[in-house]
């Protein structure tokens, strides 16, 4: 009952990339209700994990004051979260704080900053990944900073950046109400982005041509004109044969590919090999339905692409992603209503955790760490000497350096690398192998296991900041209860330790670091945080101080020398690990519904929880019948970096040779199987291919 509360506060959700708008309705200090309000991305709308995903901020697992590892307790996943005091002890905020600043000078000084390393979080507000990532440049004077972005669309913005010069969205995914045809590819909205999947079906419900095009039967095929269910990892032959259609039938738009493009006459030239004939033994689409799709979508008068993990997260997903980019260039489809490209971004503040710097090669606002004037602007506004101008360490290249033994100090910011990272084995391994390991989160997460020191955090229903969806919407997050005992925002953490490494810091409130960080952002112009704060949200760019933002961007060309666009053709590469006679099965990993990422949130929400209760895969039910194993039984999935033991679903969505494992369960860690090869470009890992046997258990 709404009149039963204390108070209502305006917020958002902390989930995924989409960014619902939401009211908390709070009584007694707790949050007890949840709902969806008229923001720009969701217009009241909300999923089940927005509307019952709150409750784990009141969990009794929830850390309230700093630990510190007791002598000789062993490192490795043995703390049981309700009772931690078994290997750690609790202590004052200056004992711990005090003996990180000490430990991360002593590595620093013997190794000229090098040794520490710093894993950042896309849960974190704007505010947040700024100061991070200045902690680790200022402080430490280089730049091995980096988040989960890496594990995400790194190999999207990669392409982005190469061919239309920026890595953020041309488009609102709310553009499509204007559009006739769009793509939904890689990408399980009705699970992942649920409430963007609303807007995807209601498009399909007025007559939009909806192609989804997965290895998976994902949801939205229920909707879809075209379902083109291709081999996985055949992304770019299938693409590369759509574009040979449009370019062999005259269905690309010549005068926009003249006005706003370079290099088509090498793209035209490259795609001629790439016949719906020569492709379909490869990518598994009849010839005639890759015909069917590239008419479509070319006959359209604006169409949409939007793509997901399973596009970026392969060792040729920049390449998946620069054809996705041609293909919306020679049709035409950027920078009008109703076009564009749109790659569904996870976190709820990936988009700005990225835009905020919080990666080993940007600075803000993807402004190049080895440009001296860039590096000089920034050392002039935080008042300080220059750092370093070599590209810092990525996520899985941090994790390769404790292994070899040149970083031995890192400091873990609301990330979950023992159960995220690719091969979670090696991960677990480096984390253990770290001389200082500082954890900060809400939970005693699988990596707080491995740590020396632990900093309880605030949630984030517990703080005041910034976040920018997947829209380019950056919104205004608003606490409404006090964080659990000694808990603090994690600003006001990164300060305090930021003070004690000798830095002269004096924020006192994230609107102070807002402002600081907006001036060195161009794409922040206009957006104040007393805007945000009176608007709820502003999207970027903002013509105006009165301008609501521009949810197209790219009309008048492309920020790129010349302003033009750029065709990167792109030739079939092989997954890093193909299937054989011992691990005959293709095993892609991914989110459920219910469960966020690595668990630590959603399995501690009551109503998430005991809709999906236990670690589970999808396996065809053919395959399970071949297996002798019954839908519920157990089997063991077995790759060449490990096994698990796991219940398996039937799910003809899945194809007889692949199986489908969440990565949300400890108890059975689908990153204990995964492939870590990394592409080139973005450096992300193949996440969505490895091979696997399948035992029953
Ligand atoms: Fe939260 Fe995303 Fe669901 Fe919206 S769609 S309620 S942002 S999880």
């Amino acid at each position: 009952d709404s009149k039963d509360v204390d108070e209502t506060v305006k917020s958002i959700c902390p989930f995924c990339g989409v960014g619902c708008q939401v009211s908390l309705k709070i009584k007694n200090g707790k949050v007890r209700a949840v709902e969806g309000i008229n923001g720009p991305a969701n217009e009241g709308r909300l999923c089940v994990k927005g509307r019952f995903g709150f409750d784990y901020i009141h969990h009794p697992h929830r850390l309230t004051t700093p630990l510190i590892r007791r002598e000789g307790a062993p490192k490795g996943l043995n703390v049981d979260p309700a009772n931690p005091m078994t290997h750690f002890r609790e202590a004052t905020w200056d004992e711990a704080l005090d003996m990180v600043a000490n430990s991360f000078k002593s590595l620093s000084a013997a190794s000229d900053g090098r040794a520490i390393a710093g894993f950042g979080s896309a849960k974190c507000s704007n505010e947040e990944a700024y100061l991070f990532q200045k902690l680790i440049r200022q402080g430490f004077g280089h730049n091995n900073v980096d988040h989960c972005t890496r594990l995400c669309h790194a190999s999207s913005v990669a392409a982005l950046m190469e061919n239309v010069g920026s890595g953020a969205v041309t488009a609102t995914f709310n553009q499509i109400e204007h559009a006739d045809v769009a793509i939904v590819i890689g990408s399980n909205p009705v699970e992942n982005h649920p409430v963007a999947a609303t807007y995807f079906k209601q498009f399909a419900k007025r007559g939009g041509k909806l192609i989804v095009m997965d290895p998976r039967g994902v949801g939205l095929r229920r909707h879809a004109t075209h379902m083109l269910q291709f081999k996985p990892g055949a992304d770019v032959a299938m693409l590369n044969a759509i574009m040979n259609v449009i370019v062999e039938e005259g269905l690309y738009d010549q005068t926009y590919i003249e006005k706003f493009t370079e290099n088509w006459e090498a793209e035209k030239a490259h795609l001629a090999k790439f016949t719906p004939e020569a492709m379909a033994p490869i990518c598994g689409i009849p010839a005639d339905q890759l015909r069917a799709a590239a008419r479509t979508f070319a006959g359209g008068k604006a169409g949409m692409i939007f793509w997901g993990m399973g596009v970026s997260q392969h060792i040729h997903g920049t390449d998946n992603s620069r054809c996705l980019i041609s293909l919306a260039l020679m049709t035409g489809n950027i920078g009008k209503p109703g076009a564009g490209l749109h790659p569904l971004r996870g976190q709820n503040n990936v988009q700005g955790a990225s835009d905020a710097g919080l990666i080993p090669m940007f600075l803000p606002d993807y402004q190049p760490v080895t440009d001296d004037a860039v590096r000089g602007t920034f050392s002039r506004l935080w008042n300080s000497g220059d750092f370093s101008g070599e590209k810092g360490l990525t996520v899985t290249e941090i994790l390769d350096a404790v292994h070899a033994g040149s970083i031995k100090g890192m400091y873990i910011l609301g990330e979950n690398p023992a159960m995220s990272d690719p091969d979670v084995t090696h991960a677990r391994h480096a984390l253990s192998k770290l001389d200082c390991l500082v954890v900060q989160d809400i939970f005693l997460t699988e990596t707080a296991n491995y740590a020396d020191v632990i900093l309880p955090a605030a949630a984030f229903y517990e703080k005041n900041g910034t976040v920018t969806n997947t829209n380019r919407q950056v919104q205004m997050g608003r606490a409404a209860v006090a964080p659990p005992g000694e808990a603090r925002e994690d600003w006001l953490i990164i300060t305090q330790l930021a003070r004690r490494l000798g830095l002269d810091w004096d924020y006192t409130h994230p609107g102070q670091i807002y402002t600081e960080m907006a001036k060195g952002m161009k794409s922040l112009a206009n957006i104040t945080w007393e805007r945000l704060e009176n608007e709820g949200a502003v999207t970027y760019p903002s013509l105006s101080p009165t301008d609501p933002g521009q949810p197209i961007v790219f009309a008048e060309g492309f920020p790129r020398a010349g302003g033009r666009a750029k065709f990167t053709p792109a030739s079939i590469i092989s997954p890093n690990e193909l299937p054989d006679a011992d691990f005959p099965f293709v095993m892609t990993t991914g989110r459920q519904l219910e469960h966020w990422h690595t668990g630590s949130m959603t399995r501690r929400s009551h109503v998430l929880d005991t809709v999906e209760p236990e670690a589970n895969c999808s396996i065809h039910p053919a395959t399970l019948h071949r297996l002798g194993v019954l839908p519920g039984g157990s089997v063991r999935l077995v790759s060449r970096r490990g096994a698990i033991t796991i219940m398996a679903r039937a799910d003809r969505a899945v194809a007889e040779n692949m199986v489908f494992v969440p990565f949300a369960y400890v108890e059975a860690a689908a990153n204990v199987l995964t492939n870590p090869a990394v592409d080139p470009y973005g450096k992300i890992p193949e996440f969505k291919f490895a091979a696997v046997r399948i035992e029953r258990a």
